[in-house]
Parts: structure tokens; C-alpha cells; sequence
């Protein structure tokens, strides 16, 4: 399968290149980066520290999609939605990592999965998808007399919080209790915010140096502690699990997809 990495010298970019290389099936098909970046025009293999590929990164996303038959996609909200709608006109795969997006921007790309297969997924490690079921069978079990919060740390130049993960974790709880939770998030607390709610899912978030993802569900009752992480200790589980997704995608029909499709946990 011929891969093309949008983003492709970003943090998450040249691991994808570098997963694509590493992964048996799965060529490169090019990169691209945006308008004016200093990358344009550099061999993405030999940004992701491989040697040579002899591809040139360009600013056509479009070009990108009828060079590829599935595009790869860990930018930013804007640049993921203008994707989704070259995924629907040209048919190809778009697999995203993005996270951040607005329900105006999620609802674009939901749309388009009615022309093209989208895979999307908050965080593409196995583990994590795992800690996903875990999450929602624990808050099944636990009840309410268990308070759920969940706490997330990431690198210092994470620009959206709570993290995706955090957030595809609160759902994860909520469908445990059969609430929706947007209904019971308590995404920061400051100032005078009175006693906890009974119900409430809370999210703390850290920020700071190189952390590539750090996730606990805690459920506090009276007289104990559940806890359950995860701790990425480098970005390549994110990599490898996109490019497996974007394998596993090939030949399905248009829809959308996550990353629990692609393990066979739903
Ligand atoms: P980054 O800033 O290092 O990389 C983003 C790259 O996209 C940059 O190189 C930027 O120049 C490029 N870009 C911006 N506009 C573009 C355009 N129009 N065309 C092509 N390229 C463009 O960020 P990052 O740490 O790699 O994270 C990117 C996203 O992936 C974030 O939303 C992050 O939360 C998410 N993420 C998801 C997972 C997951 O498993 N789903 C894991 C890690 C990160």
C-alpha cells in the first residue's frame, strides 16, 4: 500500500515516515508540509532519519491523495478537516490522529466518511484502546459511589487540553454509567467551585518537558482507590498503530473507523 504522510516534519510526521518504512506492505508514497514551512523540498526519509528516498516534500494535499492510496493525517484541527474533504472527492483512505477538534469540525469529517473510509482515532496505541475497554467496563462495575477522574500529562508544546486520549477515556467511563459526557465533564476547576457533584467525571491536565502521553482513570470511593494508566514512553506505538490502520483500511468501503475496529475489540 502506498502511504502519503501530511505533516511530515512535524513530531508525529517523521515517526509515521519512519513506521511506514518499517512496516512490511506499506510504502511511501510522499509528504507534504505547510505553505512556507522550511521543510518543503527536503527527502522526508531523510528527515525521519532514514536514508535517502529520493521523494521531495510538497504543499498539494490533493496531489498527496491521488499519489497514495491511503493518506495519513497528525496536523492541526483546520488542515485534518480540508483533508477529510479530498478523502471524500478522490476515495482515498484518510487515516487521522488529529485531536482538538471543535464539534463543528468533527461533524465535517463525519461527513465525508460517507464518500471515503476514515479511520480516526485519539490515540493509536494498542495499549491505550485496550485502557479504553477497561475504562468502561470499571465504571460499569463501580458505580457512582466511585468518583472518576482522569489525569493527563504531555509535552510542553501540546496545544490542546484536555488530550483527546483524556477525552475518548471520559467517554469510554460515561458509556460505562450510561450518561452522556458532555452531561457530567468537569473539564477545570478553579476558584471557589464548590463541593464535587455526585456523578461528575473531572479531568486535571499537566503539561511540561518531553512527556509523550500519560493517562490515569482514577475511581475514588470512601474507603479505596482504582487507578488504572498508561504511560507511552516514546511516540513510535502511536506510528506503528496508524500505519497498521491504514493497512487494515484498505479495500473497506466508505465509513468511519477506529482504531478499536482495526484490534477487534468492538
Ligand atoms: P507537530 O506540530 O510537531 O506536527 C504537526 C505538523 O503539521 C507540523 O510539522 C506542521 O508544519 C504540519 N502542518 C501544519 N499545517 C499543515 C498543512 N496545511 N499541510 C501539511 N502539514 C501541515 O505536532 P505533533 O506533536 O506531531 O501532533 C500533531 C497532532 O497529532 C496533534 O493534534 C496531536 O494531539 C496529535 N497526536 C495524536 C496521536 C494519536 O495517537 N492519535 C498521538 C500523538 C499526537
Amino acid at each position: 500500500m502506498k502511504i502519503g504522510i501530511i505533516g511530515c516534519a512535524g513530531r508525529m510526521g517523521r515517526m509515521l515516515v519512519k513506521a511506514v518504512h518499517d512496516t512490511e506492505g506499506a510504502e511511501l508514497a510522499g509528504g507534504t508540509e505547510a505553505p512556507g514551512s522550511a521543510a518543503l523540498g527536503a527527502d522526508p526519509a531523510l528527515l525521519a532519519g532514514l536514508n535517502a528516498s529520493g521523494l521531495k516534500i510538497g504543499a498539494d494535499a490533493e496531489a498527496l491523495f491521488k499519489a497514495a492510496d491511503a493518506v495519513i493525517d497528525f496536523t492541526a484541527p483546520v488542515v485534518t478537516v480540508a483533508n477529510a474533504a479530498l478523502a471524500a472527492k478522490t476515495g482515498k483512505v484518510l487515516v487521522i490522529g488529529t485531536t482538538g477538534l471543535s464539534a463543528e469540525q468533527q461533524k465535517a469529517v463525519d461527513d465525508a466518511a460517507s464518500k471515503a473510509a476514515i479511520m480516526q482515532a485519539a490515540n493509536f496505541s494498542l495499549g491505550v484502546n485496550l485502557l479504553l475497554g477497561l475504562t468502561e467496563q470499571a465504571a460499569s462495575v463501580l458505580g457512582p459511589d466511585y468518583d472518576i477522574e482522569i489525569v493527563e500529562m504531555h509535552h510542553r508544546h501540546k496545544v490542546d487540553a484536555p488530550s483527546g486520549t483524556a477525552l475518548a477515556l471520559g467517554k469510554a467511563a460515561a458509556k460505562g454509567r450510561n450518561v452522556n459526557l458532555d452531561d457530567v465533564a468537569q473539564r477545570v476547576r478553579d476558584g471557589h467551585t464548590g463541593p464535587r457533584r455526585v456523578g461528575d467525571i473531572g479531568f486535571a491536565t499537566l503539561r511540561g518537558g518531553m512527556v509523550p502521553g500519560d493517562h490515569t482513570v482514577i475511581f475514588q470511593a470512601d474507603g479505596e482507590r482504582v487507578e488504572l494508566s498508561h504511560k507511552a514512553s516514546d511516540r513510535s506505538g502511536f506510528a506503528m498503530g496508524a500505519v497498521r490502520a491504514a493497512l487494515w483500511s484498505a479495500g473497506k468501503p466508505a465509513g468511519k473507523y477506529d482504531m478499536r475496529d482495526v484490534l477487534g475489540f468492538s
